[in-house]
């Protein structure tokens, strides 16, 4: 069979992908048709946390599968309300919303923090404007693509959404002068996961908490990659210590078997959403809901999130020995980690491609940095494992 072949002539051309045919996961572990191993060093964008096909995650998802799978939210179900306990509970939050993927829980927030700003902030109809910064990434619907500054992800898309601006990362100052009597909302990510693993300068969410909370403005925190353990904390907000009002979890929120994301919210904002205003045919359904709940135990129970913190650290020591001379940084939280290279020396891709035939499979992003994010169950002699071929190829 020729996959290549077949995926090229009918498949639409959004992807660029390796030319590697996976047919099989275990753990950190992924099998392509052939039977060739290889170790999975990016967790389908960090939406594969707990492993591939975690053995009580896929439980979870065939036992409710042939109990009951969807209702809609026309009906009730008996799983959507020990979801939304246990991820309160969890995440000391007062209010979810679920929706499938990503993108749909940050269109969710920002109906969701618009209608708050004028119902609630009494910002002027039509005003409302929502701060993002430059080189963000949240997703690929025509709203979320109106404040990206990528072009690639803009391009021959137009029109586009209105109310949004965009300032720099890292910068609370430019946050505090962007705010004017309009901004209902700052929407970041506290390490923007497709920029390259850029991690903001210790205190800028603190900074940018107070800023928020002085001038009444909704800080939405975007943990859709970060969040779950990936950075060695349940949400990477605990690195500072802070809380932001409403939280977007997804990715591995079902540990990668099932589309699962949630808006997490305090109170006074989800509380402006009436019944017939906003929703999802999938949202909530019964076997998303008992696939997330286990998905979130077994990344408390098994220590997983612990073992971010130190297996990233690991990690990320391991790789500060290569010798590479174009390395310009090599930085990271947890298991996510960024090595860049000089701009225009090296080609990432070509890594990329020359690690995945000694065995370990990751992904460039930009032209010049390769993130590595395993499953956060990986171990010392995995990780002793991956350095070795890392070694070998970059050096
Ligand atoms: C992946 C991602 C999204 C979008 O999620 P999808 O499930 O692909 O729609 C949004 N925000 C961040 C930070 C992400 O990494």
């Amino acid at each position: 069979m020729d996959y290549l072949e077949i995926e090229q002539r009918l498949g639409a051309n959004n992807y660029k992908p390796l030319d590697v045919v996976l047919s099989r996961g275990q753990g950190i572990w992924v099998w392509d048709v052939d039977g060739n191993r290889y170790m999975d060093c990016l967790s389908a964008y960090s939406a594969v946390n707990q492993g591939h096909c975690h053995p009580k995650i896929v439980k979870a998802l065939t036992e409710q599968a042939a109990k009951l799978s969807l209702t809609s939210r026309a009906f009730r179900n008996d799983q959507l309300g020990l979801f939304y306990k246990e991820l309160c509970e969890l995440t000391h939050s007062h209010k979810v919303l679920p929706m499938n993927s990503g993108a749909e829980a940050v269109e969710t927030a920002i109906k969701t923090v618009r209608k708050w700003g004028y119902k609630t902030k009494k910002v002027a109809e039509n005003k409302a404007e929502i701060i993002v910064c430059d080189n963000n990434f949240h997703g690929r619907t025509i709203t979320i693509i109106s404040f990206s500054s990528d072009k690639g992800a803009r391009d021959g898309f137009g029109p586009f959404t209105p109310g949004f601006k965009s300032i720099p990362f890292g910068d609370a100052g430019a946050l505090k002068a962007a705010i004017n009597e309009n901004t209902i909302a700052f929407m970041v990510e506290p390490i923007q996961g497709e920029a390259g693993v850029i991690i903001p300068p210790e205190g800028y969410l603190r900074e940018v908490r107070q800023i928020c909370t002085d001038n009444n403005v909704v800080l939405i925190l975007d943990e859709i990659q970060t969040g779950l353990g990936r950075t060695g904390k349940l949400l990477a907000e605990a690195h500072e210590g802070i809380e932001a009002d409403m939280t977007l979890i997804g990715k591995a929120l079902s540990g990668g078997l099932y589309p699962v994301s949630a808006v997490l919210s305090n109170t006074e904002i989800m509380d402006v959403l009436n019944p017939g205003e906003h929703g999802s045919t999938f949202g909530g359904n019964p076997l998303a809901c008992a696939v997330a709940r286990v998905a979130l135990k077994v990344l408390v129970e098994e220590n997983m999130i612990e073992n971010s913190a130190v297996m990233g650290d690991y990690f990320l020591n391991g790789l500060k020995s290569l010798k590479n001379p174009f390395i310009r940084e090599i930085r990271g939280r947890g298991l996510m980690i960024g090595l860049e290279f000089e701009p225009g020396k090296i080609k990432a891709r070509t890594y990329c491609e020359a690690l995945k035939e000694k065995g370990l499979l990751c992904k460039e992003t930009h032209e010049n940095i390769i993130r590595f994010a395993p499953p956060l169950v990986i171990n010392k002699e995995d990780i002793d494992y991956a350095l070795a071929i890392i070694q070998e190829v970059i050096g």
